[in-house]
């Protein structure tokens, strides 16, 4: 199986880069191959602008994903974006780790998602959902939080989490990406080492159900 790991945090000594590590840990056993995207280190550019593109045709509009889909058919996307979705589609699950910023991707990573799952290469017309041009792969939120469980149950401050979860999800599915269940070690920051290293450990046994045992 090959399994790429899009990463996205700031700090090496951070939370997030310990349970990425421990992702390439657990997944490169056995014939698996694991490649990772660590955004900030790439100093990834998360904007979308007309430098995408090698080469813009004077006669399409300029709108961003009719270029975009245009410059894709031509192999005139910029090195960057090519090389991102290379690795998309080498892969047949892609995990994202990332910490929860504003109930949300982190914006390194939003950017990711709209550079790379260009039109013409993740989707096109009548090519989305189960159709999506990147199905069938799956794909696995890992994800951090500062508030506590109880803050993200029903009847929390925050709700649920996975309202939180449905946008993005949304977005996957809509590339042709099957969700699986996600991950998530709350409040981090606040708890104590054993707790920390019982999360570490919860998301080996998360990685062996939802993506090893499944033989994906
Ligand atoms: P860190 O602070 O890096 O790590 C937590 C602890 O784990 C540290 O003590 C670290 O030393 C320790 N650690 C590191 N490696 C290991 C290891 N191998 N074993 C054991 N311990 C280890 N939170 C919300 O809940 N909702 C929000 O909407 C939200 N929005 C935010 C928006 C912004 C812009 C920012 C900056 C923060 C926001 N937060 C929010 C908080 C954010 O989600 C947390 O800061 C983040 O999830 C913490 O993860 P981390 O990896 O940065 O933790």
């Amino acid at each position: 199986m090959k399994i790429l790991i899009v990463y996205a945090h700031p700090e090496p000594t951070s939370f997030n880069h310990a349970l990425k590590d421990k992702a390439v840990q657990i997944l490169q056993k056995g014939n698996n191959e694991v490649i990772v995207s660590d955004l900030y280190n790439q100093k990834f550019n998360p904007t979308a602008n007309w430098n995408d593109f090698k080469m813009i045709d004077p006669n399409l509009p300029r709108q961003y994903s009719v270029i975009q889909r245009d410059a894709y058919l031509k192999h005139q996307l910029a090195e960057d974006i090519q090389k991102e979705q290379d690795k998309l589609r080498w892969g047949d699950v892609v995990i994202f780790q990332f910490p929860l910023w504003w109930f949300g991707l982190p914006a390194i990573l939003k950017g990711w998602f709209d550079r790379i799952f260009a039109a013409g290469y993740a989707y096109d017309k009548e090519k989305w959902f189960s159709t999506g041009l990147l199905h069938p792969r799956k794909a696995l939120l890992s994800v951090t939080t500062q508030s506590p469980l109880s803050a993200y149950q029903p009847d929390g401050i925050h709700g649920d989490i996975k309202q939180f979860f449905k946008p993005i999800h949304h977005t996957l599915r809509f590339v042709g990406l099957s969700p699986l269940e996600p991950f998530v070690a709350y409040a981090v920051m606040n708890i104590d080492l054993q707790e920390r290293k019982r999360y570490l450990t919860n998301y080996q046994l998360h990685l062996d159900k939802q993506i090893l045992q499944r033989r994906i």
